[in-house]
């Protein structure tokens, strides 16, 4: 019998990377292999459920048996591979051996955890898939007050969240503005200030030393002295793409798992796309850019060798409070930032020294000209 081609992830990489293939052959056998309960979800739908009173099944789109039958695969679920054979094509579940014809890699990326003193490291929690998001729901249900460590562009989207769903929040972190690594500081002040306006506390600088019961809430002790009295604390202070199991298989492996234009690892019938992988020297951690890879990796899968292009990857930020559009300049180019407009609705951009657009954020009624923008941003892989 032929060996499957195998997709480690049912997340949107894996899911949409099994339609796409599935447009072009409908024959090979299919193997997704999944550490969760395999239920096809829309992950940037995790930080708007609480304005939409969506639990984790209100959020569910399809339960594996379903996501089975539509793309004619097998399906396993709450199966965790533990290794990788490439030289014999095959991988490892504890004990068992999984032939393949090619592996892709769809795994993802980890929440990163730091070690917190005190008794009550239980009650924080990460939100990186549906499963912690039905836990925090659990653990959230007749509770009020929510802190948030980080400011990155999770922590302000799920501020913003719970928030509209009737939580008093406070966020935690230590740097000057929120999303340091996506905004210019005046950006970031016109996002931050719309979330002050709907309740949102920030304390930026400090971070998270210590979290004590105390009765039925929490002290959160700070690196700054404060002591803040809450409920319960929500992790989001970054991913990290998962490359311990290619590591360990001889994988190259840099920030992410290193592959080439058509997706392929350092080895022939490995491959990888998604929130794992680094394309080459770019891991960027969105929907847009794993669609585009999965489109090319299905035709590369059936027979077709085909490099991804990224066009230009402006990122829409779930901050209604600020509406908030971004488009980062390309790593490591340098461009000067001009400011237009003021208060809640600026449009700030980024040009080089040629005059080349090269990146904007735009804040409030500015994210109007989000779509006239992008036609002037150059792709970021063309
Ligand atoms: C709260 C939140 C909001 C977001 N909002 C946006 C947004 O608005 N716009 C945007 O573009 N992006 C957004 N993102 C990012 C986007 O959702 C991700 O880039 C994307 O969903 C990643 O998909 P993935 O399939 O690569 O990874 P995941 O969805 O993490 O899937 C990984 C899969 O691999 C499985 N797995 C891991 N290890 C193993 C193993 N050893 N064995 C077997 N299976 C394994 C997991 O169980 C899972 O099925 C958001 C992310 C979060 C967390």
């Amino acid at each position: 019998m032929t060996s499957p081609v195998v997709i480690i992830g049912t997340g949107l990489a894996g899911y949409n990377l099994a339609r796409e293939f599935r447009k072009l052959d409908s024959e090979t056998p299919l193997l997704l292999i999944t550490a969760d309960d395999g239920r096809s979800y829309s992950k940037p739908m995790l930080s708007t459920g609480f304005a939409k009173h969506k639990d984790a099944d209100g959020l569910c789109m399809a339960e594996p048996g379903a996501m089975a039958e539509q793309l004619n695969a097998q399906i396993r679920t709450h199966t965790r591979i533990s290794g990788i054979d490439p030289g014999h094509k095959r991988l490892w579940i504890g004990e068992e051996a999984v032939e393949y014809r090619d592996l892709v890699l769809a795994w993802g990326a980890q929440s990163v955890q730091v070690p917190i003193q005190g008794d009550a490291g239980e009650r924080v929690f990460p939100i990186n898939d549906l499963e912690d998001y039905a836990r925090f729901r659990a653990a959230a249900a007749g509770k009020q007050r929510v802190l948030i460590l980080g400011a990155g562009l999770i922590g302000c989207e799920f501020a913003n969240d719970m928030c509209l769903g009737g939580y008093q929040c406070e966020v935690v972190a230590p740097c000057e503005q929120v999303m340091p690594t996506l905004l210019p500081p005046v950006a970031a002040a016109a996002v931050q200030a719309g979330l002050e306006a709907l309740g949102v506390r920030f304390h930026l600088g400090p971070v998270l030393t210590r979290l004590q019961q105390a009765g039925a809430a929490l002290e959160a002790h700070l690196s700054d002295g404060q002591v803040l009295s809450c409920d319960l604390v929500v992790s989001a202070i970054g991913l990290r793409p998962r490359t311990d199991l290619a590591a360990a298989a001889g994988l190259q492996v840099n920030r992410g798992v290193v592959v080439d234009r058509q997706l392929r690892t350092s080895h022939a019938h490995i491959f990888a796309l998604g929130d794992c992988a680094e394309v080459e020297g770019i891991n960027l951690l969105y929907v847009m850019p794993l669609m585009a890879c999965a489109r090319a990796l299905a035709q590369t899968l059936c027979g077709k060798p085909t490099a991804v292009s990224y066009g230009p990857m402006p990122v829409t930020v779930k901050t209604p409070a600020c509406p908030l559009v971004v488009s980062p300049p390309p790593h490591g180019v340098e461009g000067t930032w001009q400011v237009q407009g003021s208060g809640a609705d600026l449009k700030v951009l980024c040009h080089g020294a040629d005059g080349q657009l090269l990146g904007y954020a735009l804040t409030g009624a500015a994210v109007l000209e989000k779509l006239a923008l992008n036609r002037q941003l150059p792709a970021l892989m063309a």
